[in-house]
């Protein structure tokens, strides 16, 4: 028997997980799933046992529409829960400062984050869309999901009116397309962008990280850490 943890998601559904076996380390392997942003729905289907109360579809495609259906401050939440049930509490890594390029050893504690708030969890709001006018039309501001991060993920690089566009549930009343906003002010897409940065709902997977060379505070996400998937990939290198 495998050890299974219940919990609810920031949105109020139910959730239930199992811990995480090799296999679903060889997912974060897969170049092909990388590239196509499909790994984060395939390593989340790994450790899914419930959803919403049911046992998750057999079929995988059904399971991988219903994640990439789910709002992302959910699936921040369901990663970091993965993570914690498969690989503890404890993050020990090393991070390269962005501004000096020194590397500093860290050490959290996920659980204690949680529950002290520093790592936050915003109730989503149900005034979504919510509408922005620009000087070229109307633009509909959503949460995003993981079919906007699976999107996202896609891209070889990704610029300011792609990530805008992730937000935009409509421009006009119609699908809003790269070349519609690249015509947009530069005003104008910060708003849209603005607008989005206001809209929390789940958990906020931002950490503020403090180099110990240089003293300088700077903020990531918490899955973009390497060790967050596959603990202990880089810690111990300056002696942690
Ligand atoms: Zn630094």
């Amino acid at each position: 028997m495998t050890d299974t943890e219940k919990f609810v998601l920031p949105s109020g559904i139910e959730c239930e997980i199992q811990e995480l076996t090799a296999e679903a380390e060889r997912v974060l392997t897969n170049k092909a799933d990388v590239k196509s942003g499909q790994w984060i729905n395939k390593f989340i289907a790994k450790a899914l046992v419930k959803i919403g109360g049911k046992p998750v579809p057999q079929n995988q495609g059904e399971l991988i529409n219903i994640l990439l259906d789910m709002k992302t401050g959910d699936r921040n939440y369901l990663l970091l829960r993965i993570r914690m049930q498969s690989y503890g509490d404890e993050m020990i890594f090393n991070y390269e400062c962005p501004k000096c390029h020194k590397t500093s050893g860290y050490k959290l504690n996920l659980r204690e984050m949680l529950e002290d708030g520093t790592l936050k969890i915003y109730p989503f709001r149900d005034d979504v869309p919510i509408v922005v006018e620009t000087r070229d039309g109307t633009a509909e501001i959503d949460y995003t999901t993981g079919r906007s991060e699976q999107w996202l993920a896609s891209l070889k690089d990704i610029d300011t009116i792609h990530l805008a566009l992730a937000a935009c549930k409509s421009f006009n009343g119609k699908a809003p397309e790269y070349k519609d906003f690249c015509k947009l002010k530069t005003r104008d897409i910060s708003k849209i962008r603005m607008a989005y940065s206001e809209l929390k709902g789940g958990l906020d997977p931002q950490i503020e990280l403090n180099c110990y060379e240089c003293d300088n505070s700077y903020k990531v996400m918490l899955q973009q850490i390497p060790d967050f998937f596959t603990p202990l990939t880089t810690a111990g290198n300056i002696g942690l």
